[in-house]
C-alpha cells in the first residue's frame, strides 16, 4: 500500500480537498501509475457541480493525465514499471464488438457500462481516513498514484514531456479528433466552434490542420480570442455583441450556414444554435460539451429533416489505446502545438485554484 497526496471530492458543491490517501496495490489486470501532471478539463468541474448522478463521492476526479508505471499486477503484459503511459478516461479492451468495429471508438467494457466509480471489479483501490474513496472513469489522476485497469493505460514513447502530452489524455484529443474524426473537416470548408476553452481551441487547431478556410470562433469572453487567432481563427465574435440569434449572424455572415459546427460549451441552447448555423442541407453539427444530466432539447425537426446531420463525439473519436501513443508521437514531431494549451501550472495543494481559474475563464 502506498500513501501519497489525492485531492479528494467528498460531496457535490464543496472544494477539494488535499488529503494523504491510501492506494493498494494492483490486482490481477490492473496497473498502478504515479501521475506526474494533471491538466483539469471542465468535466471535472461538471463532476464537482453533481452533473454526474452515477458517480458516487467521495470521488478522486481527474481524467487528463500522465505518468509512469510503479507496478503492475497478475497478468499485465502490455506496460512495466517505469514505462511512461496516458491513463485513458476511455478504455480500448480490443475485444468487443465496438473496439472490433474500425469505425468506433467506444468501447463496451467501459466504465459507462460498468457500476462507474469502482473498477471492474467492483471494488475501490483508494481508502482515506478509513473511509473507501471511489474512482472517476476509473484514471482518478488527481492523486499521486492511482491504479487503472491494463486496457485503460496506454504505453507512449519515454521522450515524451509528461507535464505536455498529459492534455492528450482528454482536451487536445477530444477538440482536435472532433474535426479531423468526427466532423471529417474537408479543405476549403467554413466551420464555426461555439466555446474557446482547451477543447474549443483544440477544436480550432483540429480544422485548420485539416485546411478549413474560414474558422469562425464564437466565445462569451473575448479574453478567448487572441489565443483562437494565433490558432487559425479567421474571425472572432461574440453573441453578446448582436441582437439577432448567433445562427442567424453565422448564416448572413457565410451564405448558406457553415459546412462544420461545433458545440463545445454544454449548454441545450448552444447545441440548438450550433446545429441552427450550419448548411441547411450539407452541414454537420458536432457535439462536443457534455449537457447537464437530465437536460432535455426542443428543436425544430426541419432542421434536421433537410438534411443536417447532428453527431456527437467521445474523445474525439480515436481509439485511444491505438491512437494517443500516435499523437504522442505526432506531438514529438511537433505536428501540432498543444502546448499553447497551457495557461497556469500549479502544484496539487492549490488544486482548487485551478477550479477558480477554470471558472473565471482564464
Ligand atoms: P472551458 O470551461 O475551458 O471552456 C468553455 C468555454 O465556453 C469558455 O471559454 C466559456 O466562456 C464559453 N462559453 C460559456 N457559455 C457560452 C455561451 N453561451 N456562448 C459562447 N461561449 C460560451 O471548458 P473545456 O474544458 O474546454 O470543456 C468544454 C466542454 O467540453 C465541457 O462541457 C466538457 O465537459 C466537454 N468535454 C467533452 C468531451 C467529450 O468527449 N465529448 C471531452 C472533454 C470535454
Ligand atoms: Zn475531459
Ligand atoms: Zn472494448
Amino acid at each position: 500500500v502506498i500513501r501519497c497526496r489525492a485531492a479528494v471530492a467528498w460531496a457535490v458543491g464543496k472544494p477539494l480537498s488535499v488529503e494523504e490517501v491510501e492506494v493498494a496495490p494492483p490486482k490481477a489486470g490492473e496497473v498502478r501509475v504515479k501521475i506526474v501532471a494533471t491538466g483539469i478539463c471542465h468535466t471535472d468541474e461538471h463532476l464537482l457541480e453533481g452533473s454526474f448522478p452515477n458517480v458516487d463521492f467521495p470521488v478522486i476526479p481527474g481524467h487528463e493525465g500522465a505518468g509512469i508505471v510503479e507496478s503492475v499486477g497478475e497478468g499485465v503484459t502490455s506496460v512495466k514499471p517505469g514505462d511512461k503511459v496516458i491513463p485513458l478516461c476511455l478504455p480500448q479492451c480490443g475485444e468487443c464488438s465496438f473496439c472490433l468495429n474500425p469505425e468506433s471508438n467506444y468501447c463496451l467494457k467501459c466504465h459507462v457500462s460498468e457500476p462507474q466509480s469502482l473498477l471492474p471489479d467492483k471494488t475501490s483501490r483508494f481508502t482515506c481516513k478509513g473511509k473507501q474513496i471511489h474512482h472517476f472513469l476509473w484514471v482518478s489522476t488527481f492523486a499521486e498514484y492511482t491504479v487503472i485497469p491494463e486496457y485503460a493505460v496506454a504505453k507512449i514513447d519515454a521522450a515524451a514531456p509528461l507535464d505536455k502530452v498529459c492534455l492528450l489524455a482528454c482536451g487536445f484529443s477530444t477538440g482536435y479528433g472532433a474535426a479531423i474524426n468526427t466532423a471529417k473537416v474537408k479543405p476549403g470548408s467554413t466551420c464555426a466552434v461555439f466555446g474557446l476553452g482547451g477543447v474549443g481551441l483544440s477544436v480550432v487547431m483540429g480544422c485548420k490542420a485539416a485546411g478549413a478556410s474560414c474558422i469562425v470562433a464564437i466565445d462569451i469572453n473575448k479574453d478567448k480570442f487572441a489565443k483562437a487567432k494565433e490558432l487559425g481563427a479567421t474571425h472572432c465574435i461574440s453573441p453578446h455583441d448582436f441582437k439577432k440569434p448567433i445562427q442567424e449572424v453565422l448564416t448572413e455572415m457565410t451564405g448558406h450556414g457553415v459546412d462544420y459546427s461545433f458545440e463545445v460549451i454544454g449548454h441545450a441552447d448552444t447545441m440548438t444554435a450550433a446545429l441552427a448555423s450550419c448548411n441547411m442541407n450539407t452541414g454537420v453539427c458536432v457535439m462536443v460539451g457534455v449537457p447537464a444530466s437530465g437536460s432535455v432539447i426542443s428543436f425544430d425537426p426541419m432542421l434536421v429533416l433537410s438534411g443536417r446531420t447532428w453527431k456527437g463525439t467521445l474523445l474525439g473519436g480515436w481509439k485511444m489505446r491505438d491512437c494517443i501513443p500516435r499523437l504522442v508521437a505526432s506531438y514529438l514531431e511537433k505536428k501540432f502545438n498543444s502546448d499553447v494549451l497551457i495557461t497556469h501550472t500549479l502544484p496539487i495543494a492549490k488544486v482548487n485554484e485551478g477550479f477558480e481559474l477554470l471558472r473565471a475563464g482564464k
